[in-house]
């Protein structure tokens, strides 16, 4: 079972609490984009076999988005953070480095 603690709350939520978002730190397009950049926009993710970055909501709690880096094999949780960032804090990103070695080149 998937347990996230939700950054905001300190609530520590197994996933029927939560709700997903997708992917995290998109890059919106707007009206100004090619048709290109907005399909890549709506259509295309990653789905990565190890390190991920996902937004989720604290739905049956404080109801806010949040950000969590997972691995996607293991479901082993790298840290939880707030989503208004626009990429992973570098704490997080030092865990995930200590934990797995080289998963940069592979992302
Ligand atoms: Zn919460």
């Amino acid at each position: 079972m998937l347990i996230l603690t939700c950054p905001y709350c300190g609530v520590a939520a197994d996933e029927t609490e939560l709700h997903p978002g997708g992917e995290a730190h998109l890059t919106r397009e707007g009206p100004e984009s090619g048709e290109e950049a907005f399909h890549d926009y709506l259509f295309l993710r990653q789905n990565p076999k190890g390190v991920h970055f996902e937004r989720w909501r604290h739905s049956h709690g404080c109801g806010k988005w949040f950000h969590a880096a997972r691995c996607t094999v293991s479901l082993e949780v790298f840290g939880t953070y707030p989503a208004q960032v626009s990429e992973p804090p570098e704490d997080i990103l030092s865990t995930i480095d200590a934990r797995r070695p080289g998963w940069r080149d592979t992302a």
